[in-house]
């Protein structure tokens, strides 16, 4: 078969829940074996398993702790090895993976060295990914599992890599697409590989961008997402019971939730999409017959208000200094050290004398998180005060900065709650509103009501 595009092509991507056991990936296969047109199919490490991998990874431990996490590991993988109908074939390979992720989670630098933190990290994705394309075979489907690591190239950024489009595009369809005419490749998410061989990872949540990429480098013309929720909400269903499923949402719409906090995309999903116009389903893959939501170019309707998310654990940095406004550079020096540190700055307002910015700092980031030497940095030269226990909560739509009314309505539903910062204006399609954590789950039910209700 020659290298050009396979017509009608559909990656799938099964999140953590749906890969989390037997049954769950029962449904999977039903669901691959319902639309011939998937051929790619990416999976995220059974659920629970990243976040022992991330705990062995961050945490100093004794070996008795760490034996303990790699046991639970183990457990959850051979709960499913051994519902198969034949473990021959996949027994000696499960456990070459769980010896090898063994000795990397014994290793001496393992909390050191971002290089190992991602091999370790790696195996989630690797055991998963063999164990179900054991369950494939088990089906009518003829199924291979495909080391993503051949054509996820990226740079070496650990735990946060940066793919490389181009090698991405040869690559797979060098080696994936001959394969794809009469088998389904079954591939990791989440897992790169550098140019000098180095294990990678996207950062967390990342095999729906893998699956998103692997798309666009494949020329497909679609990409599910099936997850554990039938679609992508006006708010995160577990935040309140009135949340209910958008059937369709554009790619502007979608990309910004995901960056403000909607956990059913990782954030940089809908960038392969947009790029190369590739519909992005997401599914249930509990109860795929209650069909989910599509994401495309253009939707039928452009309303004002289309959803609000959440994101958790972000803190807002001021920095002061009487001199602000004479030293033009100050911020420039701000920015440097926090662009050195790999911090990465959301909101941000200013004064003549200060600066005041939010960072997000999930405490199960495989990411730097803010710390005292940045603050020290920062200090040498300004007064430096960090607030915690902040959450952004972000009404997501259209044409939001020059809608009449838009912005009043959503103040008005949040008249009750401090505002400690505001972003608006900068971009039509959001309004971002910092609020206390323990405020901002009854903010997004206010505004719910309000918007939605
Ligand atoms: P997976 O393991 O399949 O990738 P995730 O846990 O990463 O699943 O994402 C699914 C979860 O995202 C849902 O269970 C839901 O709680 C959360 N979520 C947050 N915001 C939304 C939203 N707007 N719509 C749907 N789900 C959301
Ligand atoms: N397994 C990884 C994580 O938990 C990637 C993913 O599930 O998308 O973050
Ligand atoms: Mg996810």
């Amino acid at each position: 078969m020659s290298n050009s595009a396979i017509h009608n092509l559909n990656v799938a991507k099964f999140g953590g829940t749906s890969v989390a056991n037997f049954a769950a990936m029962e449904n999977c296969a039903r669901i691959i074996q319902n639309n011939p047109n998937t051929k790619v199919v990416v999976v995220s490490a059974s659920a629970g398993v990243t976040n022992l991998l991330v705990d062995i990874a961050h945490t100093a431990m004794s070996k008795e702790q760490i034996k303990q996490k790699l046991i639970e590991i183990e457990s959850i993988q051979h709960a499913i090895l051994h519902a198969l109908e034949n473990i021959d074939e996949v027994a000696p390979k499960l456990q070459q993976l769980l010896d090898s992720l063994s000795d990397l989670a014994l290793h001496e630098e393992i909390i050191h060295r971002a290089d190992l933190k991602d091999a370790l990290l790696s195996h989630g994705e690797r055991m998963s990914s063999l164990l179900f394309t054991a369950v494939l075979n088990q089906t009518q489907l003829k199924a291979e599992n495909f080391d993503v690591r051949n054509v996820l190239k990226t740079d070496s950024e650990f735990g946060q890599a940066v793919p490389d489009l181009q090698q991405i595009a040869t690559a797979s369809k060098q080696l994936m697409l001959p394969t794809l005419v009469d088998t389904v490749l079954v591939t990791q998410g989440f897992v790169g590989c550098d140019q000098q061989g180095n294990t990678t990872t996207l950062g967390r949540g990342g095999s729906d961008f893998t699956a998103a990429l692997l798309a666009e480098g494949l020329g497909a013309q679609t990409c599910e997402i099936w997850t554990d929720v039938i679609g992508v909400y006006t708010t995160d269903p577990r935040i309140t019971a009135a949340a209910r499923p958008l059937p369709e949402l554009s790619f502007e719409e979608a990309a910004e939730m995901a960056t403000f906090g909607a956990k059913v995309l990782h954030p940089a999903t809908m960038e392969p999409a947009l790029r190369q116009d590739i519909k992005v389903f997401v599914g249930s893959s509990r109860e795929p017959e209650k069909g989910g939501t599509w994401i495309v170019r253009d939707c039928k309707v452009e309303p004002s208000y289309r959803a609000i998310t959440r994101r958790k654990e972000q803190v807002m940095v001021t920095v002061k200094t009487p001199k602000m406004m004479y030293a033009q550079g100050f911020l420039q020096k701000v920015f440097t050290i926090i662009a050195e540190h790999k911090l990465s700055v959301d909101l941000i307002t200013t004064s003549e004398i200060s600066v005041s910015f939010t960072l997000d700092n999930p405490a199960n980031s495989v990411l730097e998180r803010l710390n005292q030497e940045t603050i020290e940095e920062l200090a040498q030269f300004c007064d430096v005060l960090v607030e915690e226990n902040y959450d952004l909560v972000t009404v997501v739509g259209n044409n939001m900065h020059s809608g009449a009314g838009v912005s009043s309505k959503i103040f008005a539903a949040v008249a009750d709650y401090n505002l400690r910062m505001i972003c608006y204006g900068a971009n039509p399609h959001n309004l971002s509103l910092l609020v206390s954590d323990s405020d901002s789950k009854d903010v997004v039910c206010a505004l719910h009501k309000s918007l939605f209700e």
